[in-house]
């Protein structure tokens, strides 16, 4: 986190905000602006946690804010200190400790040792746009309190950002669960690291998650969720891009002056639609786009000069060729429907999970329109493997859609990924 005081506004700032209003020192908006609730926030926290309290946040106040983006901190074991006591502390659960901490017996903590303390919330915040910065903390916390969630890079994006992967469970049946192949369709990646954390934290508890056990589908479901594939897009979309990658995403917008800037921006940062990036049927998706203008790099639907020439899409590629799922669904937002089909494939299987899938959701099976039928991951993954792949396309409204239509999100699309995770660990077992 860089330095920030009154004045100053952005991604950095939206973090903070994030982190002392977790904390409890700051009530205000997560907007990204310094202004005077920030300052006073800023205050309180620093005089709470012994700092000098001169309002900016440098160094020493992002290390103490941090805990509260990761979601945990490192205790070191004082004699007289319980998992119950150590719970009440700090706020949190006794199971939450016992299971950030695998390792240690709760009858005898050996005193001296360094601990994980998962503070009282959820890592993955649903109140706050979504950046790569804050998938760092994500990924840190998730592993951190979920010892058994697996966190590697599938790659690099273009401004070398890590293209991050979580896996989860130990089933035969593989399902990867793909997000954010679109930059202004970034609350698929709160959407589905919700859900990676809600399912952690059933499984952790022998809970339940959407009416299912929890550790009936750990134990026949591996799943592998990417939840940003354009990790540079997200961050233009959300203001948390650096100022080299936002004057070349600009220069680019501004040869296609039509499309909003940067909210219908839906490329990576040089302008390849990763979506138009698979190789099935690529050449035709690129007569086609070309015909429509998009002869060179833009907000959207540029193919590139190659399938795969986009660092972000050869890495789900090859993820995918390396992790061989049995289902694949791929995160878009937005109109509520369930395309199940590549032209007319349609692999054993798929229009079954499909049907369940829309039930479950209140969304609708539906045609490809034939704009989109071509070069996209979910194309290349029934085509090359013939097994059932899905778009989804979540929520309705007008992209990007607002954190405020998030809890509707939840409450159709858990379900529907629970009930895919359940059809694919049935076909396999
Ligand atoms: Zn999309």
């Amino acid at each position: 986190m860089d330095t920030v005081r009154y004045g100053s506004r952005g991604n950095g700032v939206l973090l903070l905000q994030l982190a002392l209003k977790r904390e409890g020192s700051y009530r205000g908006e997560l907007d990204g602006l310094f202004g005077t609730r920030t300052l006073n926030g800023v205050r309180r926290f620093q005089s709470a946690h012994g700092l000098t309290p001169d309002g900016v946040a440098g160094a020493k106040t992002n290390a103490a804010a941090e805990p509260y983006l990761s979601g945990y901190i490192r205790v070191k074991l004082r004699p007289g200190d319980s998992f119950y006591r150590l719970a009440k502390r700090f706020g949190t659960r006794t199971e939450a400790l016992v299971t950030a901490n695998p390792g240690l017996d709760p009858a005898d903590l050996p005193v001296g040792a360094e601990i994980t303390v998962p503070l009282g919330f959820p890592v993955v915040p649903t109140d706050a746009p979504f950046s790569s910065g804050l998938l760092g903390f994500i990924a840190e916390g998730l592993r951190a309190r979920y010892p058994f969630i697996g966190v590697s890079e599938a790659g690099r994006s273009v401004l070398g950002k890590p293209i991050t992967v979580f896996t989860v469970g130990r089933g035969d049946a593989r399902v990867l669960v793909a997000a954010a192949h679109h930059a202004n369709e970034w609350i698929t990646s709160t959407l589905t690291l919700d859900f990676l954390e809600t399912y952690a934290a059933a499984y952790s508890a022998k809970a339940s998650v959407e009416g299912r056990s929890a550790a009936a589908l750990f134990g026949r479901v591996k799943l592998i969720l990417v939840p940003a594939v354009d990790p540079d897009g997200v961050d233009l979309v959300n203001s948390a891009i650096s100022k080299k990658g936002f004057a070349r995403a600009l220069s680019i917008a501004e040869g296609y002056p039509d499309i909003p800037f940067p909210q219908g921006w839906k490329a990576n940062a040089e302008g390849i639609d990763l979506n138009l990036s698979y190789p099935a049927d690529w050449e035709e998706a690129r007569r086609m786009k070309f015909a429509e203008g998009y002869t060179r790099p833009a907000p959207r639907d540029y193919v590139g000069s190659a399938p795969l020439e986009a660092p972000e899409a050869r890495a789900l590629y090859e993820l995918t060729l390396r992790e061989d799922p049995d289902m694949v669904i791929a995160y878009h937002t937005q109109g509520g429907e369930i395309y199940p089909r590549y032209k007319d494939i349609e692999p054993e299987g798929s229009a079954e999970i499909a049907k369940a899938m829309a039930e479950v959701s209140g969304y609708e099976v539906a045609e490809v329109p034939d704009a989109s039928s071509r070069a996209g991951y979910r194309d290349w993954f029934i085509d090359r493997f013939r097994r059932p792949g899905f778009t989804v396309e979540a929520g309705r409204g007008r992209n990007p859609l607002p954190l405020s239509s998030y809890g509707e999100l939840r409450r159709d699309n858990f379900p529907l990924i629970v009930t895919a995770m359940e059809k694919a660990g049935r076909k396999k077992a």
